[in-house]
């Protein structure tokens, strides 16, 4: 069932089972992070691998001592900065934590996220909930309702409904090493923004699969079914694909050249709108049915960089 309904949510969630609630950045796939119940239910829906941690949400920046201890500096001045916000700290766990939801790990992804229908639900419950972007493991991550449902169909009691997801790219994770920070994913508060803060971010090889420092850095991720490219040289793929009903996802300027479909992010030229539209536009892309998406490479500044890195994931390299 869709709906924006409180009380069913925490009737649910209190009975351990799941609600997908909606997140500035992605839906969320929500359990009680306390109940391991609950937590394997998230994996199993999800078709998880367990070796991939779920990030904790919590009510106010308040609540952080209770799942996270050792909190370094840096991490509570990115707390009181961002949250709540798209911003994910990994900070080591409290035992409370279980290695359900930390995957065995001694750490804890956690984050306050800024929607107010989850904010809410947050409050009237009383422990914090587990969720991982509500989509089935390596799918484009669901930025409305409707997409969870055509994912999980029967499967869930309750979608919360908050309408669309206002940033529409997951959380920006941050982690620590020896008290020094590290990017963990690229999401949808800009690295720039977080280093004007604590100065210095470290970027680890974004695409070591055999050990990411965080699963979502896996290179391929965040897929479409349908084939997808990525390019700065649109007109040469579309001429070698010439035979093919393509599908065109462009940033700010619609090709003349004719293809079946074309999606353009932003006509302002804008990365925030561009953001918030781009997985609804896989989405729809990925729905008709073609044989080839091609996706233009934004400009790699800012938030263009989150959407780029996005991008790369979702495609096979493109042959000429
Ligand atoms: P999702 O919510 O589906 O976008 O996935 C949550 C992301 O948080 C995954 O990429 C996880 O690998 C990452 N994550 C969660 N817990 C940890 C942790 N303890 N250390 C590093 N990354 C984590
Ligand atoms: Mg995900």
């Amino acid at each position: 069932m869709i709906s924006d309904n409180l009380t069913e949510a925490k009737r649910v969630l209190d009975s351990n089972n799941l609600v997908a609630i909606p997140t500035e950045t992605v839906y969320g796939l929500a359990g009680n992070a306390y109940n391991v119940e609950a937590v394997e239910k998230i994996f199993a829906l999800k078709k998880r691998p367990h070796y991939n941690p779920l990030i904790v949400h919590i009510a106010t920046a308040d609540q952080l001592n209770q799942v996270a201890k050792a909190i370094p500096e840096a991490a509570l001045t990115l707390a009181l900065e961002f949250w709540p916000g798209p911003l994910t700290l990994v900070l080591k766990k409290q035992s409370i934590i279980s290695d359900a939801v930390s995957s065995g790990k001694d750490t804890v992804a956690v984050r306050v996220p800024n929607h107010p229908l989850t904010l809410e639900l947050l409050k009237r419950i009383d422990y914090p909930l587990a969720a991982p972007s509500a989509n089935p493991f390596g799918s484009i991550s669901p930025t409305n309702a409707k997409h969870v449902r055509s994912y999980f169909e029967n499967h869930l009691e309750l979608i919360l409904d908050g309408g669309d997801c206002e940033r529409g790219i997951e959380s920006t994770i941050i982690g620590f090493e020896n008290e020094t920070p590290v990017l963990y994913r690229l999401g949808s508060l800009a690295l720039e923004q977080i280093e004007d803060k604590i100065g210095r971010v470290i970027v680890k090889n974004q695409n070591n699969d055999a050990s990411p420092a965080s699963p979502g850095m896996l290179s391929r991720h965040y897929a479409p079914a349908t084939t997808t490219y990525v390019t700065d040289e649109i007109e040469k793929l579309l001429k070698a694909h010439s035979d093919k009903k393509i599908g065109v996802l462009l940033f700010q300027h619609q090709l003349k050249t004719v293809v079946e479909h074309q999606e353009v992010l932003s006509t302002a030229g804008d990365l925030t709108e561009a953001a918030k539209n781009l997985y609804a536009a896989l989405h729809r892309l990925d729905s008709m049915k073609l044989d080839l998406i091609i996706a233009e490479k934004l400009p790699d500044t800012g938030l263009g960089k989150t959407l780029n890195d996005k991008l790369k994931r979702a495609s096979k390299s493109a042959n000429l």
